[in-house]
């Protein structure tokens, strides 16, 4: 194998900062590529939080003006890893409270424009060589409409290195209006429906789908449903139009973090040797949230973001239906303040069988895991999803619907499956109330039955799903964006 230098770049990256499940997969492919030998730089924005977030004072590496901003890149590396890892320091643009993308009444900054076009900018400068720095990137992987702007500004430069792009989820595109683009000073000929131009607006986003030598998604099912109407979000010509360039690459996990025999937030460790050490985390979610502490009753977790796109509409017409059944259900959670209002009602309703904390509380999280017997995502779309892996790490089985990610990671307990042993969990025939219903009320039953939930159980904490294999897909297709950069 070839060894390459890759700038990866990203909005987020655990553990110094994350919303999502972007955060998880930039905080741990990185590494990932390393072991495999390549040459890793992680670009990221440099928070407060994130500042605040760091053990040692960074390195100062160099300065630049970029639009009249001044920006000091610094290095330090990813915790919990050896990846060196870059910032990028602009105080009127990142130093500021709270989420990289939100203010606190949960609106985007209203200059997000400026914020990541700079972020793209610096990206792209450090791939050239006048920066000073003697390290130029073979490769610079961008993700996200935050980087889609990075192929655009690197199409302009002479031997420019190959890009790549990838979609965690085509939900966001970064739309701005056409002042925003003049005053990016974006080419003019780049306002045009083949380029990022987009319905009267302009799209980040498709400046990655357009400019990028290969363009990748989360899952192999997310990239063939992206070219649907369903799915496509808008974007569909346009996928469909590089579908050549196009693949899917399913996210890995970090498995150190997430791995119930080393975790230590859980308040037991266990692996499927010692499943009866599960019970203990059980009772303790049970107590944490005021729940009755019985073990017949089904314990159902979910750990979400309330957005549309999670389901969560589905849950709440459910619930009256549900709680018949002798089941519990703890959410986590912050988003939409209609689902966070819904959910609270909810709870008054039925306090003996729902819990919900709303907020975002990364132990809580992995405690959820742990103590919950069923793990619940009826998403509408998910491009990957990681809590359906983690779940299953956990032992905790999840119960999904038929899409994306949650398609290729699940592997039904139907019948045949059962006979085999070889379920992971439960998908949904379809996205709707009654397939959601259909689904809860065989889970039940399995969980009536013992013997074969512990098989479930242990044949879903069996699967693989590090990210030995998907880092050499990513490998592999940097040599083929190399290859398809050199025959332009
Ligand atoms: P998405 O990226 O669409 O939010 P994923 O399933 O890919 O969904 O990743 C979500 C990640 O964020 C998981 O690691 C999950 O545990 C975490 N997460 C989401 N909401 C919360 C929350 N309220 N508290 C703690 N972790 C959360």
């Amino acid at each position: 194998m070839v060894s390459r230098r890759i700038l990866y770049c990203s909005s987020e990256a655990y553990p110094l900062i994350k919303t999502g499940g972007l955060g998880d997969v930039a905080g741990s492919l990185p590494r990932a590529l390393q072991q495999l030998g390549h040459d890793m730089r992680l670009l990221l924005p440099a928070y407060r939080d994130l500042l605040q977030n760091l053990s040692q004072r960074p390195r100062r590496l160099i300065e630049l003006t970029i639009d009249h901003y001044p920006v000091t890149l610094w290095q330090t590396t990813l915790p919990g890893s050896r990846v060196v890892t870059w910032l990028v320091d602009c105080p009127p643009l990142f130093d500021r409270p709270g989420n990289p993308y939100l203010d606190d009444d949960g609106e985007p900054w209203p200059d997000n424009a400026q914020r990541f076009a700079l972020f793209d900018q610096v990206a792209a400068r450090l791939a050239g060589d006048q920066t000073g720095l003697d390290w130029q990137p073979d490769i610079v992987h961008g993700n996200d409409w935050q980087c889609g702007l990075i192929p655009v500004y690197l199409e302009s430069q002479t031997d420019r290195p190959a890009s790549v792009f990838s979609l965690h989820n085509l939900a966001y595109q970064g739309l701005f209006d056409r002042p925003t683009f003049d005053e990016l000073g974006l080419l003019e000929s780049l306002w045009h429906f083949t380029r990022l131009e987009y319905h009267g607006r302009f799209s980040f986003l498709k400046g990655g789908l357009i400019y990028a030598d290969r363009i990748t998604t989360v899952s192999p099912t997310y990239a063939r449903e992206i070219q649907t109407p369903v799915f496509g979000h808008g974007m569909e010509d346009v996928l469909a139009h590089r579908a050549d360039r196009l693949s899917g690459i399913l996210n890995g996990i970090d498995t150190r973090t997430w791995n119930p025999g080393t975790d230590r937030l859980i308040v037991k460790r266990y692996n499927r040797r010692h499943l009866l050490d599960k019970q203990a985390n059980k009772r303790a979610l049970q107590a944490h949230f005021g729940l009755p502490q019985t073990g017949e009753s089904m314990l159902i977790g979910m750990v979400t973001r309330l957005v549309e796109q999670k389901g969560i509409d589905l849950v709440l017409d459910s619930l009256p239906w549900l709680f018949n059944l002798p089941v519990q259900l703890v959410i986590l959670g912050s988003g939409d303040k209609r689902y966070e209002q819904a959910l609270q009602q909810a709870v008054k309703q039925y306090p003996r069988q729902l819990a919900v904390t709303i907020g975002y509380d990364e132990q809580l999280a992995h405690r959820i895991e742990a103590g919950a017997d069923l793990f619940l995502m009826p998403s509408r779309f998910e491009p990957c999803g990681l809590n359906q892996m983690y779940s299953q790490r956990y032992g905790t089985l999840p119960l999904v619907t038929p899409v994306g990610g949650l398609a290729d990671t699940v592997i039904d307990a139907s019948g045949e499956a059962l006979q085999r042993g070889e379920g992971s969990g439960f998908v949904m025939r379809e996205i709707s109330v009654p397939a959601l219903q259909e689904s809860l009320q065989r889970a039940v039953r399995g969980y009536q039955t013992p013997l074969s939930w512990r098989q479930l159980q242990q044949f879903a904490m069996q699967q693989d799903f590090s990210w030995k294999h998907s880092a050499s897909a990513y490998a592999a297709l940097y040599e083929q964006a190399l290859q398809d950069s050199r025959m332009v």
